[in-house]
């Protein structure tokens, strides 16, 4: 018997034979250094025709060895304890890094020919690649010469990318004693922060009482690991000519700083309508005021709803189909061919994720299902990845399909609105609604609001750098309390401990990665008010969606809504979506009344 909740990986590839597999690992780092060696040096002397040789060529080796990368990664994410799966995963992770290297010099030289033929860009030859190569030129007056790029990886191997590592591993080579019910405990950190959703409210208490009581006794380490980060970018901006902090984030996301300050003032406009959201939930939660671990909580009175693989199936694709039937054929097409792996197993990736296949114009799928509410709504998102790569990879070239984190998540919140509408629709009790919408109404709340307070900080640190102030643990966790102030008001009760909730936040450690955070608001808000849209405009908007995702980073995001007819640089844009948030807690108000 075939197990349903098994994903069939062998149609990746034409034989799953390891050694079949590694010899075309070996094959794509030769095919990839050819493409060097005919390239290499010469990209500034070429003609559009050339360039397009080339650009196709690179297409054409991404296609051809999708399917075996994505085989080594996958059977190892199934499975990390199986010895095949571990060295076919290492064995490709190499030959990827070999194949990039090969041909990381494209960019570069690239930019170089750009930057002397502007006209280039224009040109009617390359304009399936016309946007990809906008953005190389983006980052051109920002580039450095070569031995300083290479100096700047050497200074950053022992300097900012020492701290991050040195973040994760305190994080996660430190014990934490807990007592849990009635039995002390020593656990990881990732384990003990799994309690903070505990249905036991005192548990999480101490849970958060734990973590940061330990947490605080490094605060000189932690500010001193932030200061260093922060400041090492201001020099970097100084270096590169970054005009503003946010400039490398806001080139590597392909959007622009009037966008993105219209979004957080939209953000700061409604945290009223976030706190009326918090006391929403305080109610519910019969509490006074939500304390700051109530605010990931589940319900106390939400009742158990469990799932088999079967019925999830049948919700999510119902979902699917009654918003468009291609949409919904291409998920049963994915249930079909066994694309979704499901069963909880030892030695499986924890969470869940969806991995394009290109080349087969599909997606994988992985997750460990048990039966709960929140694992249907993380296959429904991951599903909705997975309807983003059907369409990308049938309407553009792989260069095209490498998509921006604001854009990324469009697909998979759009499905979770559209299963949202229909559990609530079946919903037969107010108690089955709530939990249904304090689901997404949290992950909102999580994802715009509380990611802002995350924004806000970041950019004060900037601000009162500049001004030469000194920044200590103590004057961070001033400056992270009145961030969060702005967004939660007096809404929240926070554990006084938690002014160091800002020392566990890995985003603002990563090195090269500044402004991780805005992202994540710019996509709920963004398919909030695509969803707003689709209320307003009903089936005329379908197919505005389907363009929308199968442009894939063909166009900027601006670009996008511009079709859609929208100007995300008006706050105007970003109000729409901060309408259906509000709707959406007017419902939940609705059932809360008698
Ligand atoms: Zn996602």
């Amino acid at each position: 018997m075939v197990n349903e909740m098994v994903w069939d990986l062998s149609q990746l590839v034409d034989n799953t034979d390891p050694k079949a597999i590694r010899e075309k690992l070996n094959a794509l780092v030769a095919e990839a250094n050819k493409i060097g060696e005919k390239f290499h040096g010469k990209i500034v002397n070429l003609s559009a025709e050339d360039v397009l040789e080339l650009l196709k060529a690179r297409d054409d080796l991404k296609l051809k060895f999708d399917g075996t990368a994505s085989y080594c990664y996958l059977i190892y994410a199934a499975n990390s304890t199986d010895d095949v799966a571990k060295q076919l995963n290492e064995s490709a992770r190499q030959a990827m890094m070999n194949a990039n290297q090969a041909l990381a010099f494209i960019d570069i030289e690239l930019g170089k020919l750009l930057a002397a033929k502007p006209s280039l860009i224009g040109n009617a030859v390359l304009a399936e690649y016309r946007h990809y190569l906008e953005r190389i030129v983006r980052r051109v007056p920002h580039m450095l010469s070569e031995t300083e790029e290479k100096l700047t990886i050497m200074k950053d191997k022992n300097g900012i990318g020492a701290w991050e590592l040195f973040q994760s591993d305190w994080l996660s080579t430190r014990a934490f004693t807990i007592e849990v019910d009635g039995e002390k405990k020593t656990m990881p950190f990732g384990q003990i922060t799994g309690l903070y959703q505990s249905p036991n409210r005192d548990l999480r208490r101490r849970a958060y009482e734990t973590v940061y009581d330990v947490v605080s006794k490094d605060d000189i380490v932690w500010a001193s690991a932030i200061r260093a980060v922060c400041d090492d970018h201001v020099q970097m901006c100084n270096t590169r000519k970054w005009p503003s902090p946010m400039t490398q984030s806001l080139i590597d996301n392909d959007v622009d700083e009037q966008a993105i300050n219209s979004l957080m003032k939209t953000i700061q406009k409604n945290a009223g309508l976030y706190q009326r959201y918090l006391r929403l939930k305080a109610r519910l939660m019969k509490l006074p005021k939500l304390a700051n671990y109530d605010l990931w909580a589940p319900l106390p009175q939400a009742p158990s709803m469990t799932y088999a693989w079967s019925d999830a199936s049948n919700e999510v694709t119902s979902a699917y189909a009654e918003f468009d039937q291609q949409i919904g054929d291409w998920i049963i097409d994915m249930y079909e061919k066994r694309h979704l792996d499901g069963e909880p197993r030892n030695g499986k990736t924890a969470g869940a994720f969806c991995s394009s296949w290109l080349a087969g114009k599909s997606a994988y799928i992985l997750q460990s299902f048990n039966g709960r509410m929140g694992d249907v709504y993380a296959q429904a998102h991951e599903l909705g990845h997975a309807i983003h790569a059907y369409l990308l990879s049938r309407a553009q070239k792989p260069t095209n399909c490498d998509v921006g984190s604001c854009v990324a998540e469009t697909g998979s919140i759009f499905g979770e609105l559209l299963l949202t509408e229909r559990l609530l629709q079946k919903a037969k009790t107010k108690e089955e609604k709530q939990a249904i919408l304090s689901v997404i109404l949290d992950e909102f709340g999580n994802a715009a609001f509380l990611v802002s307070a995350r924004v806000f900080l970041e950019q004060v640190l900037y601000d009162n750098l500049k001004q030469g102030q000194l920044l200590d643990g103590e004057a961070i966790g001033r400056l992270w309390v009145t961030a969060r102030t702005s967004i939660c008001g007096d809404a929240v009760d926070w554990l006084d401990i938690l002014k160091w909730g800002w020392a566990t936040t890995p985003h603002y450690y990563i090195s090269n990665y500044r402004f991780y955070n805005y992202p994540y608001v710019y996509a709920q808000l963004f398919v909030y008010a695509l969803y707003r849209l689709y209320k307003e405009q009903g089936k005329e908007f379908i197919p505005k969606l389907k363009a929308l995702l199968a442009a894939g980073s063909s166009k900027s995001p601006r670009d996008l809504a511009t079709e859609l007819g929208f100007d995300i640089t008006s706050e105007e844009f970003w109000q729409k979506g901060m309408k259906q948030y509000e709707e959406f807690i007017n419902t939940l108000e609705k059932t809360m009344q008698h």
